[in-house]
């Protein structure tokens, strides 16, 4: 009797455990059928509708492929298809090729393009303070620039500016500290300046001119033969790695190295402020992120190839080296007081962006003496 009541219970509780098992598996079954049938319904929805794509142009102010200011915008392509998985494609065209290299601004602004890439202080006929995200004399790094950019309130000072055209900007790379450039003649004081014709734009061009010297404006293609034929004296471009390029040390004798007038050369990716709205939000990140990784990229270039540049230049092409004596340095900063003084005081915008940037700069600079400087002068 004891024996039965112990096997029926025993059989109960088998029953009631498989019972048990039978609905967990068919609790996940279940689960599981859900699942996928979500996923076919993702599925079926992607199926049913196909994939929007972008088909972008972007016109720059370089020759198509220019070493370093020219590769930016190509990287940034290659980064957007590849990060889009070709969802957003940019075409890009050198200067010349869609439109001239300074009507980059006009062309992006009026939709004609999605894109530009070009350098902010071309359109300081425009916009005066669009010089400050260009470069400015004895202005800040590009590091320094960059921290003031992302993490100091100037991009969106930037952002401000450009908005009446429409007009999206982003940092587009750097080529770092400039050379002072190439001169026929030695400058040994500030004498030498007077009368001296040098291509030198923007705001360095204006100091020259305090200082005596004759600045005039051409493009990069112009400065060969501009210096061969002794129509300019002398002729500042970039640096090592994209001098040697161009071959001036055929057409002038002495290298100034001096870093004044460009001091962290920044230039910019425009984008038409609809065409970036009218793309979805993660091909929107796609274009902020790849700007943000050709602006680094583009530095790293610089840094790896001047240095290697420079030797070539003095141990292959025997070009002379040159410093620009301490004193002419210091009245070259004393003008370059006196233009941004000036600046300031006729145009508002620029007034505003100034406060930010000398701000910023005046506080990092102390940083950076105390540790950097102090630090190159030991290592
Ligand atoms: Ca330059």
């Amino acid at each position: 009797m004891l024996i039965k009541r112990k096997i029926k219970t025993m059989r109960r509780a088998i029953i009631s455990s498989t019972k048990l098992i039978m609905f967990t598996i068919l609790s996940i079954l279940l689960l599981a059928a859900c699942g996928e049938q979500k996923t076919n319904k993702v599925a079926a929805v992607g199926a049913a509708e196909p994939i929007k794509t972008y088909q972008w142009k972007m016109v720059t102010s370089w020759p198509k492929n220019f070493p370093g200011l020219g590769i930016g915008p190509e990287t940034f392509a290659k980064y957007v298809d590849e990060m889009s998985a070709g969802r957003l494609t940019v075409q890009v065209y050198g200067a010349g090729e869609l439109v001239p290299g300074f009507e980059v601004f006009d062309a992006v602004s009026q939709g004609t393009v999605q894109m530009g890439h070009s350098g902010a202080y071309y359109w300081k006929g425009k916009i005066p303070a669009s010089v400050i995200f260009g470069a400015i004399p004895f202005g800040m790094t590009t590091s320094e620039f960059n921290a003031w950019l992302q993490y100091g309130g100037g991009l969106a000072l930037w952002q401000e500016l450009y908005k009446p055209f429409g007009i999206v900007p982003m940092a587009g790379g750097s080529s770092g500290a400039q050379f002072a450039g190439w001169f026929k003649k030695e400058i040994n004081s500030i004498a030498d300046l007077k009368g001296l014709k040098m291509r030198i734009p923007g705001l360095g061009g204006e100091v020259m001119k305090r200082a005596g010297a004759l600045p005039v404006t051409l493009t990069g293609g112009e400065i060969f033969s501009s210096l061969q034929s002794g129509a300019i004296d002398a002729s500042e471009w970039v640096g090592p790695y994209n001098d040697l390029a161009f071959g001036f040390h055929q057409a002038a004798q002495y290298y100034y190295s001096s870093v004044w007038h460009e001091t962290g050369t920044s230039l910019e990716f425009l984008i038409n402020e609809k065409a970036l709205a009218s793309l979805p939000k993660d091909l929107q990140k796609i274009v902020e992120v790849a700007a943000r990784a050709v602006n680094q990229d583009m530095h790293d270039e610089y840094n790896a190839r001047n240095h290697v540049a420079l030797k070539t230049l003095i141990e292959k092409h025997n070009v002379q080296l040159r410093k620009l004596p301490d004193d002419v340095l210091q009245e070259l900063k004393k003008y370059t007081e006196q233009v941004l003084a000036e600046q300031v005081e006729n145009d508002q915008g620029f007034a505003k962006v100034w406060q930010s940037y000398s701000e910023f700069l005046s506080s990092i600079r102390e940083y950076n003496d105390l540790t950097l400087k102090e630090y190159f002068q030991h290592r």
